[in-house]
């Protein structure tokens, strides 16, 4: 090999040259600047056509600009959703101080498997999960847990959890699929049932319980289903409550779901099923856990106190539950991927553990410090923890709770604008979550009654189906009709979650994400619904 070339290569990609990397660095801060400068969504279309034919691989070494040429175009394409006016979802701008996290743990590269491949790192892990436990258990004794790449490998983390409570040694001797059941409600996320597949228990394993008109399980619905599956002699693995629904922000009754659960496991002799909390979007809601609504010292609004109290409330049911998941990669603005499944109790993750002797060249790994002997995953980035810490400590509890309040202000005023016209109805007038709901009508219709008229059964079939389609009309007429510089983009969801009479609903979706959002963006999108 020629020597000289292969030092060359290594100089160029190893060695740090600071000056070059922070000269690539302003170059994308810079685009990035320029991009805020434009309307959401135009910085470049895709061209899906030969992203296959042409894999191309460079023949010879180049250098760091190299790099960045290689993947300009597709970073310049891609839509921060820095600007105010994304709407759609749970999406937006990550913070700066997750910013600072993320590129300090790039820098170091940790491997969070075991200690030895991530030293203080690895502890940074153990602090953040302790700081989000103590936020939402209320400063348990005993808290563990760790980040995943999502929400979704939290909950399967709960699941697994669950099935190994009900049948032990699953780990090794594999399910009996046919005898075991999980329970979710009709408004919690798909991907309980991805899970339930992944698990091999299967589809037809998880039951979903049907919602109240707040988006919340239905407490004498969960005992039924409890009552048909015990009596049924299935083992209930798991219960999966939901802490703020994706499209509506629904929040399940923890407490009151612990008791029934309880008692029904005891009066069938059953093993308690595993509770476990999907907190993914709403978790947020802690920041006010000892916030004092009597001297209100951030000065939130009068309106806006009764919705904090009701977050409270919620809130502090979470310490019932035996998990939770936390994505704050989602209102905790943090980057991808920053999701955290937390157990309330530590002996809850033997149930997850395998032994040194299965992870062969963790042969040194201790189990009181070394994830890789139960986590599900071998290699596992420090992404999040390094942007959580960063992000909470920086930020801090009060900063925080302005964020958190400021959504749900926001949501409040345009679901009080809505309320005002006569063609519109908010379909989630009682929840306290960053996500508003609604139907938008023709002029002259009075959507608030045909919705009462719907729940009373007054409505035809061919009406129902007349008014659905109507409502996803003015949808797309206010799609086509929209000026990119100036209109909120907003998402349209078939289902909110919640039958009403037996007829999923469908509606407008805002979700107010995004700190920059103000009223002004709301007062347009009124106005628009006005020029429909
Ligand atoms: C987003 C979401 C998930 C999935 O989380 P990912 O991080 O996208 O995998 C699960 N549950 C709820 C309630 C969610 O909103």
């Amino acid at each position: 090999m020629d020597r000289d070339q292969y030092q060359n290569v290594v100089h160029t990609f190893f060695d740090c040259q600071s000056n070059v990397i922070t000269e690539i660095f302003g170059e994308f801060l810079a685009a990035m600047e320029a991009e805020q400068a434009l309307p959401p969504g135009s910085c470049m279309s895709q061209n899906y056509e030969t992203a296959q034919a042409n894999p191309e691989i460079h023949l010879l070494p180049g250098n760091l600009k190299d790099a960045r040429d290689a993947i300009f175009p597709y970073f310049w394409g891609t839509d921060g959703w820095s600007s105010p006016l994304h709407l759609e979802n749970v999406r937006g701008p990550a913070n700066f101080a997750s910013l600072v996290g993320a590129l300090a743990c790039l820098l170091k590269n940790p491997n969070l498997c075991t200690d030895s491949y991530s030293q203080r790192s690895n502890e940074l892990e153990v602090k953040s999960i302790t700081a989000l436990a103590n936020l939402v258990f209320y400063h348990t004794k005993d808290p563990w847990g760790v980040f995943t790449s999502g929400g979704t490998v939290s909950n399967l983390y709960a699941g697994k959890i669950g099935v190994e409570k009900v049948q032990p040694g699953a780990m090794r001797d594999g399910i009996q699929a046919e005898e075991l059941a999980a329970v979710v409600s009709d408004a919690s996320h798909y991907c309980n049932k991805t899970i339930v597949g992944w698990l091999g228990m299967g589809l037809k394993s998880l039951h979903a319980v049907p919602v109240d008109n707040k988006l919340a399980m239905r407490l004498d619905k969960l005992q039924e289903k409890l009552d048909e599956l015990y009596q049924a002699g299935k083992k209930v693995a798991y219960v999966v409550a939901t802490f703020g629904t994706t499209d509506a922000f629904g929040i399940d009754d923890v407490a009151a779901i612990r008791k029934i659960i309880d008692e029904t496991a005891q009066r069938y002799s059953a093993v308690v099923p595993h509770l476990h909390v999907d907190a993914a979007v709403g978790w947020t809601l802690c920041f006010f856990g000892d916030y004092d609504l009597q001297k209100n010292p951030l000065k939130f609004s009068e309106e806006l106190l009764p919705w904090i109290a009701q977050a409270q409330k919620h809130a502090r049911n979470l310490q019932y539950a035996d998990s939770i998941t936390i994505d704050v990669h989602k209102m905790g603005r943090a980057h991808y991927p920053s999701s955290a499944i937390i157990v309330n109790q530590r002996s809850d993750l033997r149930y997850l553990s395998r032994s040194v002797a299965d992870t062969p060249y963790f042969c040194e790994a201790d189990s009181r410090r070394d994830p890789a002997l139960f986590t599900l995953e071998c290699s596992r980035p420090g992404i999040g923890p390094y942007c959580v810490m960063a992000s909470l400590n920086s930020i801090g509890l009060t900063g925080w709770q302005m964020l958190t309040a400021r959504a749900l202000e926001l949501a409040y005023y345009l679901k009080q604008r809505l309320e005002k016209l006569e063609y519109c109805c908010v379909l989630n007038p009682g929840t306290c979550g960053a996500n508003v709901v609604w139907w938008v009508l023709s002029k002259g219709r009075d959507a608030k009654k045909i919705y009462k008229d719907l729940e009373d059964g007054k409505l035809s079939p061919e009406d129902v189906g007349r008014f659905f389609a109507e409502i996803r009309r003015q949808f797309d007429k206010r799609d086509r009709n929209m000026n990119d510089a100036i209109d909120a983009r907003l998402s349209y969801t078939t289902s909110i979650g919640f039958e009403l009479n037996g007829y999923e609903l469908p509606a407008w979706k805002a979700v107010f994400f995004n700190p920059k959002t103000d009223e002004t963006v709301i007062d347009r999108l009124i106005e628009s619904l006005e020029d429909l």
